[in-house]
């Protein structure tokens, strides 16, 4: 069997993950796991179904109704659920707290497990999310715990949001982050904690493109065999 190269990446929301993620993935070849969209699939659900996404009771029977894929297209990652693209749905911040909401329950993430790591034997990937280097891919390549101030994640979070046009002020948004970092860190189950074999990397202040050039500085002296898939990707 082929060894998939796998690269965990974890941290708190709006810390540059996914956008981070998925420009390496492209640079170096790989596939790019957005865990998070699954989360919110599962959210948006239980919202379109009238249930409270953190009612453990009324969320763990919808799952039985559920089905949900993964698709590349040019690139980028799909999700549809019961074959409904779902992609731009589960953009808004009341999907983003519903994720947050069903997060916790056992039953969600066992669900989603498989998924997950299904798509790390089938190929390179760079896979983002809470609990990847500790629960998902405890043997992943190489494990990233991505970081930045919450004011930080939240002045990114807010730009990105009034560029796709939804409406929402910093204090909001920021009010949002640290909500979800609580959420996300308090949880019994498969808590936000960096791995004990992960990297720390701390983005504050960065801009995207200083933060691109680190991690991908820490990919290529980390994993030496990647020097040749950038020169095949780039040619
Ligand atoms: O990364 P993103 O903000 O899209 O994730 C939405 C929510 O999904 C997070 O706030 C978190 O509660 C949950 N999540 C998780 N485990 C993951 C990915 C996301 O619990 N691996």
């Amino acid at each position: 069997m082929k060894d998939w190269i796998s690269i965990a990446i974890d941290g708190p929301s709006g810390a540059g993950k996914s956008t981070i993620a998925r420009q390496l993935a492209k640079r170096f070849g790989f596939i790019y796991v957005d865990t998070g969209a699954l989360y919110r699939s599962i959210g948006w659900y239980a919202l379109e179904q009238g249930v409270f996404p953190g009612d453990l009771e009324k969320v763990e029977p919808l799952l039985a109704q559920i089905h949900l894929e993964l698709k590349y297209e040019g690139g980028e990652q799909r999700v549809y659920l019961n074959g409904q693209e779902l992609s731009g749905k589960i953009r808004t911040p009341e999907v983003s707290m519903a994720a947050s909401q069903v997060s916790p329950l056992p039953p969600v993430r066992r669900f989603l497990f498989d998924l997950q790591r299904n798509m790390a034997q089938i190929s390179n990937v760079i896979m983002d999310g809470r609990d990847i280097g500790t629960v998902v891919l405890p043997n992943a390549t190489l494990k990233l715990f991505l970081t930045a101030s919450p004011e930080d994640r939240a002045q990114r979070r807010c730009q990105e949001l009034l560029e796709k046009g939804v409406q929402v002020t910093y204090d909001e948004v920021l009010a949002d982050v640290q909500k979800r970092d609580y959420n996300d860190s308090h949880r019994a189950e498969a808590p936000l904690r960096q791995a004990e074999d992960a990297l720390l990397v701390d983005t504050t202040g960065n801009s995207l493109e200083q933060s691109i050039t680190q991690i991908s500085g820490i990919l290529l002296e980390k994993l030496p065999q990647l020097q040749k898939k950038e020169a095949r990707n780039v040619l």
